[in-house]
């Protein structure tokens, strides 16, 4: 339950605003641009200008809830995303907890005089914001994001989200908790379930989300599962690595390991799972846990990253030779001091 004065607050933060500018995070996900979208979607609908910003592109099969390519790719368009920030009176940060983690973009954005907001579901949301709605209870940012507004259209007589605006919500639940498999509760399903009351395709949503994949990643996803997985059972551990040559080898394009990690999770007696992507200069961690297995104090604690309890991320600077064995070894270490 979000508090009534925050609802009060954030409408009249809104209301005030002349430029907004939304932000997403790095590695957009369908939270991070259903989020960025629905919240677009509210704004527009009542007569407020907002410019969506993300630090580096989205998936290919995110294109569809943004159809007129109106989402600013920070590492694309660096003139047009920093002049956008320069102009902002209002800033609401999405489905992230700290500017930090948007990297150069969040450096120019955090020293705005703008009024700034943090709609989010992480653990630890950063304490400089003017206003911050964080639910670490909630399935996604979109599922806060809907609830945001339900309550704020009970206070107010704002115009509701149109179908465009609850499709990208519900792509971001959906995809948050891959396929309303994890983190949901029953307000998750209540949502849903209006959503798809008010028209959204379940249906075209599913299709686009899990239903155009390359014949590439198809191949690499046989590959990782076939030869690249390993398991230790010992450790309830499984681990993938894609390395810079199996993604030259296979034509990996961004968004086409989406949902690997989960995989390795899928094996009985496993409660633990990553997945390494070698990237220009550093490995990107994905983490993924079962029950009591926290992989946001493993992330913390070994690689320099958090998330949420059961899912996370970070980023590591070492040879991708080694990182299996760093993984395991951490995962020995976390077992042995819980
Ligand atoms: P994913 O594995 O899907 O990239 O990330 C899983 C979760 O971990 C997401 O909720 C994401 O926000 C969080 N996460 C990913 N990378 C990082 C990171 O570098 N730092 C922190 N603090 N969280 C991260
Ligand atoms: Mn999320």
């Amino acid at each position: 339950m979000i508090e009534r004065e925050k609802i009060e607050k954030f409408y009249s933060c809104i209301s005030g605003a002349k430029k907004v500018v939304l932000f997403g995070h790095v590695n957009p996900d369908g939270d991070s641009i259903g989020s960025l979208s629905g919240m677009y979607d509210f704004l527009a609908n009542n007569g407020i200008e907002a410019e969506r910003i993300v630090p580096g592109a989205y998936p290919g099969f995110l294109a569809f809830l943004d159809p007129e390519k109106k989402i600013t790719v920070y590492n694309d368009e660096k003139e047009k995303a920093l002049s956008a920030v320069k102009e902002a009176d209002l800033m609401v940060c999405l489905d992230f907890n700290s500017f930090s983690r948007i990297d150069e973009i969040g450096e120019a954005a955090s020293r705005s005089a703008a009024v700034k907001i943090l709609i989010d579901h992480h653990l630890f949301p950063d304490k400089s914001f003017d206003l911050t709605i964080s639910d670490t209870e909630v399935s996604s940012t979109c599922e806060l994001v809907y609830i945001v507004i339900e309550e704020l259209l009970k206070l107010y007589p704002a115009a509701p989200l149109s179908l465009a605006g609850e499709t990208a919500l519900y792509t971001g639940i959906m995809t948050d908790t891959n396929n309303f498999a994890n983190s949901v509760r029953p307000d998750t399903f209540r949502i849903a379930s209006l959503l798809m009351e008010h028209g959204v395709d379940k249906t075209a949503v599913q299709q686009f989300v899990f239903g155009g994949f390359s014949e590439e990643r198809m191949r690499l996803m046989g590959y990782m599962l076939y030869e690249n997985m390993r398991v230790v059972p010992e450790l309830k551990a499984s681990v993938m690595v894609l390395d810079k040559a199996t993604k030259e080898r296979f034509g990996f394009k961004t968004g086409d390991s989406e949902g690997f990690v989960n995989l390795g999770l899928n094996i009985a007696g496993v409660d633990v799972a990553a997945l390494f992507t070698e990237d220009d200069n550093f490995l990107r961690v994905s983490l993924r846990s079962k029950g009591d297995f926290s992989v946001n104090s493993l992330a913390k604690e070994f690689f320099n990253g958090g998330g949420h309890k059961n899912a996370s991320g970070g980023r590591v600077y070492m040879p991708v030779s080694e990182i299996a064995e760093y993984y395991f070894d951490a995962v020995r270490k976390y077992r042995h001091t819980i």
